[in-house]
């Protein structure tokens, strides 16, 4: 159907779809990717299903016509009704959805040629240290002079100096090379009976439909696998297949075990990508061409032609729902795009959230299930320690019991793991003398010492200041007590009971792009390090066969602040880090540090018993009406000034309209009250499964008007609140 008038969204929220002229000899359909005149500017856009978006009609005559049409595959009907479906549910304007399937003309019109260096062989006329550990790193490597540099640990200065020194040249590099084609038949894995039944079920489910499968397994039962089968499948057809992963920082990983599958790796799309290769990727993805896309969230709207198979990996993972500008979960947007796409969808989990639990068992999701571990390794047994019985010594916060543990393990030359969910030093600061405690200026929220960066930070919105000398309120000087612990004085902790053991911090502070995470892997693989400390970030997806020991520092930390999902979510988090131990044929222990050892989490944990835990879960879920079995949305109000937000949040509860099976609570402040400077109110509504709450909401705040100061933003199925 090609178009004489086209119906265009462009990439600018602000605006609604507007029409325009086909010149004559331009070919446009539902999907093209255009260039719209609006004003003087040229914007980018989609020509849209007209009939499906209501605009203004503009009399033929008046039109003006399209400035040029990009020589790039229209963007796919499924797709389109993917951006459709999320403008919809999460209330945002369908160009904020199609800015994610289009991102930044960079992707589009980037360079076709960029530079990279490698070493030429040659060694310097001058030899330094730093020179020689800079070549010695980047032996055999290719990349931009700050990669290199960043991969050597050297200054870019050094790295520039070797390319005066003719140590390492320049090549040019087509942004436009052909991509790698994975292999199905590469390296076949030799599967269990288990595995093999589980990859059977899946993989031939592809080619014939949607069919949303809830792949549940032990922590170390193969899944990655198992799944790895569907997608030989799926390369079989000759269709492409997409991995969506919770964090870039396991992308390095499982980049690796893709190439030991299937002999190349697939195409990598996340955040730290540079322009030319996330041009390369973008053209590679929506020509067809690139087989297999690996990456984060923001992966699941990019224009596949030919998308055969989804995967969700670590499907539970709270980082799949996105907390600013379009407010969706990755998750549940996936099943949208596989059900229009009329493909299978893998939600890969060893600890699905109680949603997917709920669509299993009401039949509307398959489930596929791994029970045991791979190999023989059994599930690590988990203890709890009882802080008030066997507390650590003042100023310290490892019991005694877990002390030995490590030490055992360091005589054992085992790897042990020591989980904190806090970044930093201490969580909080306060003067001794006074009782000031420092807080962020911009947020609700202390400032968080980081020792090794020299500062305080907000862990909200980023804001830093060096670590003051005296207190500003009373003038004090030595007066500054650091509270509580975060993973580094955890470190500290164990340097000083273990000088000699070798310790690493494993946050997103010292993981910040995948090279980082390729050499903590590296490095625990060679058995380079002994201890390792860390956030949720080292929950998840890591497989160390030496790593035995897993002690849990807090485990009261995640229950308090009385989150709808706070029980779930603890549960799950020491599940996924006990998961961590015992994965080769060592068996693994796992120790909790609790308060409250009769706490139901905890006992749970201890007993094993994930079925009851989860059915307790499920049934006060439904006794409350909360999600999966109720509705919930949060309308935020913000503003710089605490008044204006104030008198337009209860302006917006006055209007809220009466509705059978919806309850309306607040305005009241926000959990974090104020953020990056705004002072936020909110309003929460909740409502029956079967009621349409976001027309509700729609009309709503329809009749409510506020100024251009005030934002107020919809949170549908908002995740923590
Ligand atoms: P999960 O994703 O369920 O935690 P993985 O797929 O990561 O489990 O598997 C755990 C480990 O066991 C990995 O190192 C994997 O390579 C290995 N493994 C699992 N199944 C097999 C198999 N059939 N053959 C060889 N190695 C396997
Ligand atoms: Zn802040």
């Amino acid at each position: 159907m090609t178009l004489r008038r086209a119906r265009v969204v462009t990439l600018n929220a602000a605006l609604g779809p507007l029409d325009y002229r086909v010149p004559e000899g331009t070919t446009v359909v539902p999907g093209s990717v255009v260039v719209a005149p609006v004003g003087p500017r040229q914007l980018l856009g989609v020509a849209w299903d007209a009939e499906r978006l209501q605009t203004n009609e503009v009399p033929e005559a008046r039109l003006r016509p399209l400035a040029g049409v990009l020589d790039v595959r229209p963007i796919a009907a499924p797709l389109r009704r993917l951006c459709e479906w999320t403008a919809d549910y999460y209330l945002s304007p369908l160009a904020s959805v199609l800015r994610m399937a289009l991102p930044s003309s960079a992707a589009l019109d980037g360079p076709r040629q960029f530079i990279e260096y490698r070493p030429t062989g040659m060694t310097p006329d001058r030899m330094t240290p730093q020179r020689e550990k800079a070549l010695q790193a980047i032996e055999g490597r290719q990349g931009t002079v700050r990669e290199l540099a960043d991969h050597a640990e050297v200054s870019d200065a050094v790295m520039r100096g070797l390319v005066n020194a003719g140590a390492i040249e320049a090549v040019a590099v087509d942004a436009d090379r052909p991509l790698a084609c994975p292999d199905p038949e590469h390296a076949p894995p030799d599967l269990n009976d288990d595995q093999r039944e589980a990859a059977s079920s899946l993989a031939s489910a592809v080619g014939k439909g949607f069919d949303p499968v809830l792949l549940d397994g032990v922590t170390g039962s193969g899944k990655t696998e198992v799944y790895f089968e569907a997608i030989a499948e799926c390369l079989r057809q000759g269709r492409q297949a997409l991995v969506l992963l919770p964090e870039i920082a396991l992308t390095e990983p499982f980049l690796k075990r893709f190439e030991a599958r299937f002999g190349c790796q697939p195409v990598a799309w996340h955040s730290d990508l540079r322009s030319s290769q996330r041009r390369r990727a973008w053209r590679g993805i929506a020509s067809g061409e690139a087989a297999v896309t690996v990456g984060a969230r923001s992966a699941l709207f990019l224009p596949y032609p030919i998308l055969g198979l989804i995967i969700v990996d670590e499907a539970h993972e709270p980082s799949f729902k996105q907390e600013e500008g379009v407010q969706y979960h990755a998750r549940d947007a996936a099943v949208m795009r596989a059900k229009f796409e009329d493909i299978p969808v893998i939600l890969s989990s060893a600890t699905p959230a109680i949603e997917s639990r709920h669509m299993a068992e009401i039949g509307r999701y398959r489930e596929v299930s791994l029970p045991e571990r791979f190999a023989g390794a059994s599930m690590p047994a988990i203890r709890s320690i009882d802080l008030t019985q066997d507390p650590p010594p003042r100023g310290r916060w490892l019991a005694p019991e877990l002390v030995n543990e490590i030490e055992a393990n360091l005589a054992r030359e085992e790897q042990s793991l020591l989980f904190l969910n806090r970044r930093g030093f201490a969580p909080l600061t306060l003067c001794r003398h006074c009782g000031h405690r420092f807080q962020c200026p911009n947020c609700t929220a202390w400032m968080v010492e980081h020792r090794l960066m020299h500062r305080l930070a907000c862990h909200h919105c980023g804001h830093v200041m060096p670590p003051p000398k005296a207190c500003p309120e009373c003038g004090e000087e030595d007066s500054l007590v650091a509270c509580g612990p975060g993973v580094e004085r955890i470190a500290d902790e164990v340097a000083e009971l273990f000088p000699n053991a070798r310790t690493a911090i494993v946050t997103s502070d010292t993981i910040w792009s995948p090279l980082r995470a390729a050499e903590f892997v590296g490095a625990m693989e060679a058995g380079a390090i002994d201890v390792v400390i860390g956030t949720q970030l080292v929950t998840k997806g890591y497989h160390f066969p030496n790593l035995t020991l897993v002690g849990v520092v807090d485990a009261d930390l995640g229950l308090a602040g009385g989150d709808l999902r706070a029980a779930e979510r603890s549960f799950q988090q020491i599940q996924q880090v006990a998961g961590r131990a015992g994965r080769g044929d060592k068996p693994g222990r796992v120790l909790v540090q609790t308060h409250d050892p009769d706490a139901p989490v905890i006992a749970a944990l201890v007993s094993g018993d994930a079925p009851g835990f989860y059915a307790a879960e499920t049934e006060s879920r439904r006794e409350a009406a909360m999600p999966p079995f109720g509705r919930l949305a949060a309308i935020v109000i913000s503003a710089e000034d605490s008044s204006e937000a104030e008198a337009v949040a209860r302006r917006i509860g006055m209007a809220a309209p009466e509705v059978e099976g919806m309850a309306v609570f607040g305005p009241a402040p926000a959990p974090l009250a104020m953020l990056r400077g705004r002072h936020r109110q909110r309003i929460l509504v909740h409502a029956r499964r079967s009621l349409d709450v976001q027309d509700v909401i729609r009309e709503w705040l329809a009749g409510v008007e506020w100024s251009a100061k005030v934002r107020v933003g919809v949170d549908v199925d908002p995740y923590s609140f």
